[in-house]
């Protein structure tokens, strides 16, 4: 009798404090942020997304634009990576009409033009808001079939704080997930979302806004409906981890993949019925208080990309976010072929960044007509399992 008392008040003693830790460490409002410090993120991050605009995403890693070098027969040195980013951020003002934000690689975040002027300032002139890669690149999640995580969490504070003062306003990090029999995992959902979490509280913390980036790759057999479901649930797990660790979400973007049919499959949809999927699992995953969805193109070609953005914006679903692009092939495939690391052809260049940047500024207010006069546009700019 005495015993089965004691147990009674234990029990009650444990459900009582319980209940008292829960009320005093989980508030539901987000308080590491200032009222003013909330108001700077959701500004920068509204003004990303105004009507019309979208990123660009010249983000590389130098493996990665060494690749893209490569394919034009120019070396991947210092130099010519310079050279190419000069092309894209010396285009004529006009650029800032349709590209609100690009994003920039470590290296690339401190280089100058020719003229000694630094690239953030050039962008900063037009009015265009730079950003910056923080994560440091895809690695094996062990212990599964072949997935990953994303790593550099470390000294990511110090790192955040350095680009803030050298005039970033916004951050970005992918994470990568990858469909197949058993794939994506719980554990590889759990993961990715987890660190993308802890990624974007950092970023808020030292005043950027953290573009949120779960990848799932087309790679694969799988049809449509699969990419759905799959993207769905990622994103799932996404907010669910984001709310855990109390983001901001006004002060937040998602880059998400647009929901496709997997490379090797054989059926074929339109880009009505991508966008029907695609805002469909948006909306049973993504909160309202997100202010923009930029989609990354995902080794589409540059026609298809904006055509599917162009579709999901004409989806006849409700749509509480701005969708947009945050395009890095898509914007990039065209540019490239005209310029061949050529100085005469600097201004043909530039001329095809301007045209994929207006088609992807009216796609992203469902304006576009279709057939930009692109070199590449129709081209398709698919790697498998591509790292960034
Ligand atoms: P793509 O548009 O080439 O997929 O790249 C966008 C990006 O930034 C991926 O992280």
């Amino acid at each position: 009798m005495n015993s089965n008392l004691n147990m009674f008040v234990l029990s009650r003693l444990h459900f009582h404090s319980v209940w008292r830790v829960q009320t005093f460490t989980m508030p539901s409002f987000a308080p590491y942020l200032s009222r003013e410090e909330e108001d700077e993120l959701r500004t920068v991050a509204k003004a990303i997304v105004a009507p019309g605009k979208g990123i660009l995403a010249a983000d590389e890693s130098t493996g990665t634009i060494g690749k893209r070098l490569s394919a034009i027969n120019l070396e991947n040195t210092e130099d010519n990576r310079r050279k190419y980013r000069q092309l894209l951020f010396t285009t004529n003002p006009d650029l800032a009409n349709n590209i609100s934000g690009v994003i920039l690689y470590h290296e690339t975040f401190y280089q100058k033009s020719d003229d000694g002027t630094p690239f953030v300032q050039l962008l900063k002139n037009m009015g265009i808001i730079p950003g910056i890669k923080v994560d440091m690149g895809v690695v094996p999640l062990m212990g599964t079939f072949s997935e990953s995580t994303t790593q550099g969490l470390d000294g990511l504070a110090a790192r955040c704080a350095d680009y803030k003062k050298g005039g970033a306003q916004f951050a970005k990090w992918r994470c990568v997930l990858k469909i197949g029999p058993h794939t994506p995992s719980y554990q590889a959902m759990m993961e990715n979302a987890n660190v993308l979490a802890r990624y974007a509280m950092i970023c808020q913390q030292n005043g950027l806004v953290p573009i949120v980036e779960p990848e799932v790759l087309p790679d694969g057999e799988h049809d449509l409906a699969t990419s759905q479901k799959v993207t769905e649930q990622v994103l799932a797990f996404t907010y669910k981890a984001l709310a855990d660790h109390h983001i901001f979400l006004e002060g937040t973007l998602l880059k998400p993949n647009m929901c496709t049919a997997g490379q090797a499959c054989t059926a074929k949809f339109t880009p009505e019925q991508n966008a029907l999927a695609t805002v469909t699992a948006l909306r049973r995953s993504v909160p309202a208080a997100v202010p923009g969805i930029t989609f990354l193109s995902g080794g589409q070609s540059e026609e298809d990309a904006t055509i599917n953005l162009n579709a999901i914006n004409n989806c006849p679903l409700g749509k509480p976010w701005a969708l947009s692009f945050s395009f890095g092939r898509a914007l990039q495939a065209s540019v490239l072929k005209a310029w061949q690391g050529k100085d005469e052809n600097i201004k043909k260049a530039q001329e095809q960044l301007l045209i994929r940047a207006k088609a992807n500024g009216l796609a992203s207010v469902g304006k576009y007509g279709g057939s930009s006069d692109s070199a590449a546009a129709s081209e398709s700019l698919y790697i498998k399992n591509h790292a960034y």
